[in-house]
């Protein structure tokens, strides 16, 4: 569904990302996991076109968008739940969730996905006249997302969804992200600290230091990776 091949991507005189290549099938939850800084919002951020790369080919569906615009990369199917929510604070979850769809036409698909969304997150549905920037953390995760499957996306990027939440919000955030993809057939890009749930979710994983691919494998192996259990997940 998607290829990066040798992705470049600068702020400036800053490599964030040097040479990156990957690949994520359609079906599958791929995970990229590494530390601070070590590039991997900027990933999200080359695939979605919100930061130019700088040499590299990014292909999604065979068809190249590494010069395509941010919205243009969203009508083809890829949507982005930024680092930090970024939900609207002033419009109500109704709102927010009506602006998912912007880009679409479809009003029974649009509604089916709204039921969909609801029904994922009930709590959404009982706070729907609510402004966003009243929810907690947690509600406005799963707006953020809600907001996201309301462009009813081929490919969902997710960038760090546990940040800042609590273990038991973190743990159903993650069930949920699990249900999206085995029963809305959608493919799921998570980028994550917590390297520990991600790669209990996923099928495989991506290590990124610095601004470069360090080791990829199957999530169960990632698991049991002594670099990786010593680096990531603090055994
Ligand atoms: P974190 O987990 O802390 O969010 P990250 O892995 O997502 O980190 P990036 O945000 O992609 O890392 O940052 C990669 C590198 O690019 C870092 O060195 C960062 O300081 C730099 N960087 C990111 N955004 C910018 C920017 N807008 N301007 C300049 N440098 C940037």
């Amino acid at each position: 569904m998607l290829e990066l091949k040798n992705i470049q991507t600068n702020y400036g005189n800053i490599e964030a990302l040097r040479n990156i290549s990957l690949h994520i099938d359609t079906g599958e939850i791929i995970t990229l996991i590494g530390g601070n800084g070590a590039g991997k919002s900027s990933t999200l951020m080359t695939i979605s076109g919100i930061v130019p790369s700088r040499a590299g080919k990014i292909l999604f569906k065979g068809k190249e968008i590494q010069r395509r615009s941010a919205d243009d990369i969203v009508s083809m199917g890829i949507c982005q739940v930024p680092e930090g929510r970024h939900i609207f604070p002033d419009l109500s979850v109704q709102e927010n969730l009506d602006m998912g769809a912007f880009l679409r036409k479809d009003k029974a698909g649009i509604k089916a996905d709204l039921d969909y969304v609801y029904s994922l997150f009930p709590i959404l549905a009982e706070r729907r006249t609510q402004s966003g920037g009243t929810l907690s953390g947690g509600e406005q995760q799963m707006l953020a997302m809600s907001r996201a499957l309301m462009a009813r996306p081929e490919l969902l990027l997710l960038d760090e969804p546990s940040m800042g939440l609590a273990p038991l919000i973190i743990k159903q955030i993650f069930e949920i992200i699990k249900k999206i993809n085995q029963e809305h057939n959608t493919t799921i890009f998570l980028v994550e600290q917590n390297a520990n749930q991600a790669l209990h979710i996923a099928d495989r994983g991506y290590v990124i230091e610095n601004g470069k691919i360090t080791l990829t494998d199957t999530a169960k192996k990632l698991l049991t990776n002594e670099e990786v259990q010593k680096a990531y997940l603090g055994i």
